[in-house]
């Protein structure tokens, strides 16, 4: 079967535990503002037009599942130092996990680490599913009120948190990973439903980072206007990074 992708990258330090390839699947169901990734939103093929270099193309071509083996593997080497991989990533990687299983059915036989960045805001089938395969999860904690979740991410709560349980019970989360935003998720009251969640949820690692305007160049040249926001202070994020630590998290701070 064939998946939808926009990007495979080597030698990835920051998707999963050591030296990991990164394949970006395209297609995302959330709209996340503050997403740096345009490309990978839409699952049809995206053209664009760099007006610096004057380069056209298109982000996302379709290839066999299995195809992708030969890229992964080529690096069993390096994962084998310190628990290195593959990890899917998006978009929101979980809406293709089917027509990957091909691929997953090979590196389960390799023994290849398998991890997954996800929203987790997607069907608990698919989580189900996926969950014989992965073995590590690294999971987005955005917003956590019902209402604004609909509103602002097109998100669906209840569907998280149930994902969330599934996946706890299966020791499957590895990592929290959190956006920080000063316009959405640094809002007090967001910031007091993570810290509760984290309670809850005691998983081995939370990566925190803070959104960047980065990506304005690639939302220009596939005709998207990005929204600009405010700069995160350090400040704020050594005090987000010390309200986990006190919960008894390892936290790391990361960029992304
Ligand atoms: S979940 Fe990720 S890829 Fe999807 S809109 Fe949000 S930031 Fe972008």
């Amino acid at each position: 079967m064939k998946v939808r992708v926009t990007n495979i990258q080597r030698f990835s330090l920051h998707d999963g535990p050591g030296i990991r390839t990164t394949i970006f699947l395209k297609g995302c169901n959330l709209k996340c503002p503050w997403c740096a990734n345009p490309e990978n939103l839409d699952f049809k093929k995206t053209e664009y037009y760099n007006e610096t270099t004057m380069e056209k193309g298109c982000f996302g071509y379709d290839i066999e599942a299995v195809d992708l083996f030969e890229d992964i593997i080529k690096d069993k080497h390096y994962y084998k130092m310190n628990n290195g991989g593959v990890t899917f990533s998006g978009g929101e990687p979980l809406l293709q996990i089917k027509a990957l299983e091909p691929l997953l059915i090979k590196l389960k036989k390799e023994n290849i680490n398998m991890c997954v960045e996800t929203a987790l805001q997607v069907s608990t089938e698919l989580v189900e599913f996926a969950s014989n395969y992965i073995d590590e999860f690294i999971v987005d904690i955005k917003i956590l009120d019902k209402k604004m979740c609909k509103e602002i991410l097109n998100g669906n709560i209840e569907m998280y948190n149930k994902n969330v349980e599934l996946l706890i019970s299966k020791e499957k989360i590895e990592t929290f990973r959190i956006p920080l935003v000063n316009e959405y998720t640094l809002k007090e009251e967001n910031i007091k439903n993570i810290l509760e969640f984290l309670k809850k949820y005691k998983v081995r690692k939370v990566e925190i980072f803070k959104i960047h305007n980065l990506a304005e160049s690639k939302y220009k040249s596939i005709g998207k206007k990005m929204t600009k926001f405010s700069e995160v202070e350090d400040k704020k994020i050594k005090e987000v990074y010390d309200k986990i630590k006190k919960l008894n998290i390892n936290v790391e701070i990361i960029k992304i």
